[in-house]
């Protein structure tokens, strides 16, 4: 019965990528979102997050328990190369992650259970907005997503470029990483370049603070841990002014942690560090440590259900349970910090594909229709076991 809903899936996926919206403004695509959950019956609830959309579908037998499907819908600011018919019809936005798939895929399972409600509990299918970078996930929650819907166990799905279409990837555990920014403003008094001694330097002190900060990684997170620091921005001085010793030196930079623990310890160094090295230097610092996304963990029974729902819907050998983690980020995480719950990635196709692999974030990527069925199927599968046998 899904494939029978391929082309029609396949239009709606091109139409939403032909009209990509970034964080917070997918209206469209909330629009014909909520028209479609509306005309397969769904009850649809609009507006958390701004654009954010939950179609609410309740079983034709009678269970207590409920889950909660989430898919993103937002796009990049970035310009698409791509020269296709369904190529991006908006200047610098594009689909370029595949948001376009994901908000399909759960539209066809809506179709399809919608149509056969045969399970006993509640799915509240979850359309987010601004997943990259913004945290809608985080401001849904914030705006009451799970007291107006309650969920027992929440799930997602991402695509994966170089994977192969009908395989699926999960891991028990942290499987996406914390995504932090933090920032340190080493102040001296700078000076004459030529008179060093009548001041203090900044510059001296960020350079070792730069060169200290591997040291976290290498002396204070656990060998069995991981963790990665890079410093992404500096700014000091002013490029016509090679003799002048600036008096703030500005660090930016990343840190990325798959622990609770690590993620506080590795906040706590980068102060201790900064503080101790801007002393030693007779300077001061300002830090600042943000915290964007949390890690993203899955939690056992679940990730071990996904992986039976992957099974039934592509077969066990094409079903990595155990797939190494991944530094990048997703706020699904937040979402898994509230409840339990699996991520799961389905292979969005490798070199095999006539176009060849291009990589999400990247001008040529394009989500791949051939796996909207599958994805589709995978959420299916889920329902029954979470709520098949239920009474
Ligand atoms: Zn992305
Ligand atoms: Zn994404």
């Amino acid at each position: 019965m899904l494939a029978a809903h391929a082309a029609e899936l396949t239009t709606i996926r091109r139409d939403i990528h032909r009209h990509p919206e970034t964080a917070f403004e997918e209206v469209r695509t909330a629009e014909i979102v909520a028209e479609k959950l509306k005309s397969w019956g769904l009850d649809v609830h609009r507006g958390l997050a701004t654009t954010g959309v939950v179609g609410t579908l309740k079983g034709n037998r009678p269970g207590q328990k409920t889950i909660g499907l989430r898919a993103d819908m937002d796009a990049l600011h970035l310009q698409e190369k791509n020269e296709f018919d369904h190529a991006s019809s908006i200047p610098n936005k594009m689909h370029a992650c595949g948001h376009d798939g994901h908000t399909t895929m759960l539209l066809g399972a809506a179709r399809h259970l919608a149509a056969a409600p045969d399970f006993a509990g509640t799915v509240h299918f979850i359309f987010q907005p601004a997943e990259e970078g913004e945290g809608g996930a985080r401001v849904m929650i914030e705006e009451g997503l799970f007291e107006k819907f309650p969920c027992d166990t929440v799930y997602g799905m991402h695509n994966m470029p170089g994977f192969p279409v009908g395989h699926f990837a999960i891991r028990s555990g942290p499987m996406m990483a914390a995504s932090d920014t933090w920032e340190t403003t080493f102040k001296g008094t700078g000076g004459h370049g030529a008179l060093p001694h009548r001041g203090t330097d900044p510059t001296m002190v960020a350079a070792q603070f730069i060169t200290a900060v591997q040291g976290i990684i290498g002396r204070n997170v656990p060998a069995t841990q991981t963790a990665v620091l890079s410093v992404g921005h500096i700014a000091a001085g002013t490029f016509g002014s090679p003799n002048v010793i600036p008096s703030d030196v500005l660090i930016r930079g990343t840190a990325r942690s798959y622990s609770p623990d690590v993620r506080a310890l590795l906040e706590r160094r980068l102060g201790e560090v900064a503080q101790g090295i801007a002393q030693a230097g007779g300077c001061t610092v300002e830090y600042k440590y943000f915290r964007r996304y949390p890690p993203l963990i899955n939690s056992a029974e679940q990730t071990t259900l996904a992986v039976e729902a992957a099974a039934l819907t592509v077969g066990r050998d094409k079903v990595d349970p155990n797939t190494p983690p991944i530094t990048g980020a997703e706020d699904f995480a937040f979402m898994l910090e509230k409840k339990p719950g699996a991520y799961i990635m389905i292979g969005n196709g490798g070199d095999e594909e006539p176009r060849g692999c291009h990589h999400v974030h990247t001008p040529l990527y394009d989500f791949n229709d051939k796996i909207l069925t599958t994805g589709a199927a995978y959420w299916l599968n889920l329902v029954q076991l979470e709520l098949g046998d239920a009474a």
